[in-house]
């Protein structure tokens, strides 16, 4: 497994990969790996060639007061999961090489963005769009695997590859949870036992959501999202948001709504979770 930092070295490797007729499959990460990158991984394996896995922890994604400094990173333990898994190469940039002092280009979608963690982390997709665009230039992949545990920036990364021509395909990966169903996260590690314990609440009031609108169709959405709120706040859980939208445009569903996308964000403790569930409502 080759390890490269210079982001001229990954060109040259993905260009001479394709001269070559290889196909690049590329799983981007912010590292401190776990069971649900992994899973990304082996889809890459599956459909490519060569499988790129990017560790990045990108600064202009996070906002002035968040975790960019303190966010959890294990490059050895990262490496050996990655050699495990037969990734060919794992691409470790330091910032200064991928964000040169004056750059002033940037890669901005300006719909799905909006809402949800759009409008409470102000710039945050900016900064995905941005990497995500520059780590295509350099690895030149034929497909991307991205989780549907960041369903609004696989949205978000889809609208841009079409809007901006980009020649790959996007994978959707499966959420993958704890047995608990807690939904996998590197944030996770700075949760206390208590605070994990509580956290379960919500893949269980998602899950009882999906239940509920598949069952009794969309006019009892108001409910169900009151009652999501009740429960994780009742869960010791304090709400950034708990929203439901048309699953594609996300907008505010209408009573013809059929596809929608259930999404939260929920502090415990100092840490923010996200987690959502797809649900094809009755009609
Ligand atoms: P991150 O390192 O958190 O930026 O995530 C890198 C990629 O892994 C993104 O495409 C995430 O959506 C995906 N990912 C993170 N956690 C999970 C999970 N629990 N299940 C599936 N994909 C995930």
């Amino acid at each position: 497994m080759k390890i490269l930092k210079a982001p001229a070295e990954l060109q040259a490797f993905a260009l001479s990969c394709k001269r070559s007729g290889k196909t690049i499959a590329l799983v981007p990460t912010m590292g401190f790996l776990h069971a649900g990158h992994l899973a990304l991984i082996d889809i890459a394996r599956q459909k490519a060639d060569v499988v790129i896995v990017s560790i990045f922890v990108n600064p202009t994604q996070f906002g002035p007061n968040e975790d960019l400094e303190r966010y959890p990173r294990d490059f050895e333990r990262d490496s050996k999961l990655c050699a495990e898994r037969g990734t060919d190469l794992i691409f470790v940039p330091n910032p200064e090489d991928m964000y040169c002092s004056d750059a002033s280009t940037f890669v901005e979608e300006t719909k799905l963005s909006q809402p949800l963690c759009g409008a409470s982390r102000p710039g945050h997709f900016r900064g995905v769009t941005t990497v995500v665009a520059k780590l295509f230039n350099l690895a030149l992949p034929d497909y991307a695997v991205f989780g549907m545990k960041d369903a609004q920036q696989l949205l978000v990364i889809k609208r841009m590859v079409r809007d901006l021509f980009f020649p790959v395909e996007i994978i959707a990966a499966p959420l993958i949870r704890e047995h608990s169903g807690l939904a996998l996260s590197s944030r996770n590690a700075y949760l206390s036992a208590d605070e994990k314990s509580r956290a379960v609440v919500l893949s269980r009031v998602l899950d009882a959501a999906g239940s509920a609108l598949r069952a009794n169709g969309i006019e009892v959405l108001p409910g169900v999202l009151e009652s999501m709120k009740h429960e994780i706040k009742n869960a010791g859980g304090k709400i950034d948001y708990v929203e439901a939208l048309d699953a594609s445009t996300l907008e505010s569903p209408t009573a013809k709504t059929v596809d929608l996308l259930i999404a939260l964000a929920v502090y415990f403790g100092k840490t923010r979770l996200i987690d959502n569930t797809f649900v094809w409502v009755k009609s």
